[in-house]
């Protein structure tokens, strides 16, 4: 199996470290907002490499982070007028619906930054120790210059004329200028400053809730984002992983960065394989929150099926760039009905497989009973082991969509359907058929239509009619209620309230 390992730019052959576990830390997200179409093709392409190593047998353990403590977080929350605790935590939720709503499965392990505090503290006093960080007025800040070459492996590039950081949005360039011994050295630990109170109305300093900070041996302060990565990497999954990755553009200066803390702390590498997903593009821009041409998950999943947004990001290899058009997904729709027809004789039964179960999620095997089916299998496979080329294992699946609508054998069509369904499954397509369910709208009209035929059969003396259409209304939870004005109806009890004589 193949993997393009973003370290040594070239596609390696997979080998866990140790023997068949695989341990994978997908940097999550920050909590501050609402998650768009980048993140979810982020997230979507980590889900299908965990579904694909398990179903190779693999035992995974999956760390996708939360970032709930940030500079973007405390920005929110000033702006709100609450703390960035309770923003945090409703962007979570607001996250894991989402995630849930796409199909994506839930990590083995979530670790959140603000739950990892202690362990960060620590983590930045051994880099102290060993010489590679150093304290500045409150602040703890990275010594890159003292790691030498090590110090841009991933990225490769010429640092020496880098900016002196992000943290732009709080505090002024110089006077981090002044801090920090090298440009490129960067925050560990970022002392609490007044200043940055400014404007807000905590603004005497004593107040620190907006802050949301932590004692430390330099100060009530918190942890910068990088830093938070190596700790939750360290203490959620050990010193050296398998699989580490993001969007590609993580890659500097935050990856960079968590490489040159784990190498700073225990001279080990961090991970053995970079893994980097290349952007959605909006005219041929990077979609961001910052830059505003986003589309989010929620919107999306108005006009758009989690099956439909889940296959326009996996047609296209997860290292190219896609572009998004407002109608890019309407090709979608007709794509996706050609594969839930093709497992249509499964019948209403059908169900995916992956039942969400994080403690069972291993697929049971299934048995490819002929020559034709053993193929399909291999090209599928031989795809996704192609550093996860889920662009062709996509084709595959559309070619035995087109097998199955020429078969006439029942059994066998019925066969090919099941291998069909799993495979889908397997890249988390569910192929649900949504062409008979009904909104909440059209059921309304259809209940006032059985009413009203209701109410001509009983003008009409049709008492037996009117009978059976409320008797049978009942069994399915539906009461009906008689009035003056006409007849009204309820769902909710299966059995109608008898009334009681007095
Ligand atoms: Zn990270």
């Amino acid at each position: 199996m193949l993997i393009y390992n973003s370290l040594t730019k070239k596609k390696e052959e997979f080998q866990p470290l140790d023997g068949k576990t695989v341990k994978i830390y997908a940097c999550g997200p920050t909590v501050y907002d609402l998650s768009h179409l980048g993140h979810a093709r982020v997230y979507t392409i980590w889900d299908v490499i965990q579904r694909y190593l398990r179903f190779k047998g693999y035992d995974v353990t999956y760390a996708r982070n939360v970032t709930d403590i940030e500079d973007k977080i405390i920005k929110k929350a000033k702006a709100l007028h609450t703390t960035p605790e309770a923003v945090a935590r409703k962007y979570l939720y607001e996250f894991w619906h989402d995630m849930n709503s796409l199909n994506i499965q839930p990590p083995d392990i979530e670790p959140r930054a603000t739950e990892y505090v202690r362990e960060i503290i620590s983590f930045i006093e051994g880099l102290i120790a060993n010489g590679y960080a150093y304290e500045a007025e409150g602040d703890v800040y990275f010594d890159v210059p003292s790691l030498g070459k090590e110090y841009g492996q991933l990225s490769k590039q010429d640092f020496s004329e880098r900016l002196v950081g992000a943290r732009d949005q709080v505090l002024a360039q110089s006077e981090l200028e002044k801090r920090k011994r090298d440009p490129r050295d960067f925050a560990l630990w970022k002392g609490y400053d007044p200043k940055e109170d400014q404007g807000t109305n905590s603004s005497s300093g004593e107040d620190k809730s907006w802050q949301y900070g932590w004692e430390s041996p330099w100060g009530f302060g918190r942890p910068g984002w990088h830093i938070e990565c190596s700790t939750m990497v360290k203490y959620a999954l050990g010193e050296t992983i398998d699989l580490h990755g993001g969007g590609e553009d993580l890659l500097f200066p935050h990856h960079e960065n968590e490489i040159a803390q784990s190498t700073g702390l225990h001279h080990k590498p961090l991970a053995r394989f970079w893994v980097h997903n290349s952007f959605v593009q909006v005219s041929s821009e990077k979609m961001s929150k910052s830059l505003g041409n986003f589309n989010t998950i929620r919107d999306l999943l108005k006009k758009y099926s989690p099956d439909e947004i889940r296959l326009f990001i996996l047609q296209t290899h997860y290292r190219n760039p896609i572009d998004f058009a407002p109608d890019s997904l309407d090709a979608c729709k007709t794509a996706i009905q050609r594969l839930v027809r093709a497992v249509d004789c499964l019948g209403i039964e059908k169900k995916a497989p992956d039942n969400q179960d994080i403690f069972a999620r291993q697929l049971a095997p299934i048995k490819l009973s002929t020559k034709e089916l053993q193929d399909f299998d291999k090209e599928f496979c031989s795809a996704m082991d192609n550093d996860f080329n889920t662009a062709i294992a996509i084709a595959t699946l559309f070619n035995l969509a087109d097998t199955i609508g020429k078969t006439t054998d029942v059994e066998q069509k019925r066969q090919y359907a099941e291998v069909l369904l799993y495979y889908a499954n397997l890249l988390g397509l569910q192929l649900t058929d949504e062409r008979q369910n009904i909104d909440q709208e059209t059921s309304k009209k259809l209940m006032n239509l059985i009413l009203q035929l209701r109410s001509q059969a009983k003008d009409k003396k049709d008492y037996s009619t009117a009978d059976t259409i409320r008797a049978t209304l009942t069994t399915y939870g539906i009461n009906i209620m008689d009035t003056k004005e006409g007849s009204t109806w309820e769902a909710g009890s299966v059995t109608a309230p008898t009334p009681t004589a007095k």
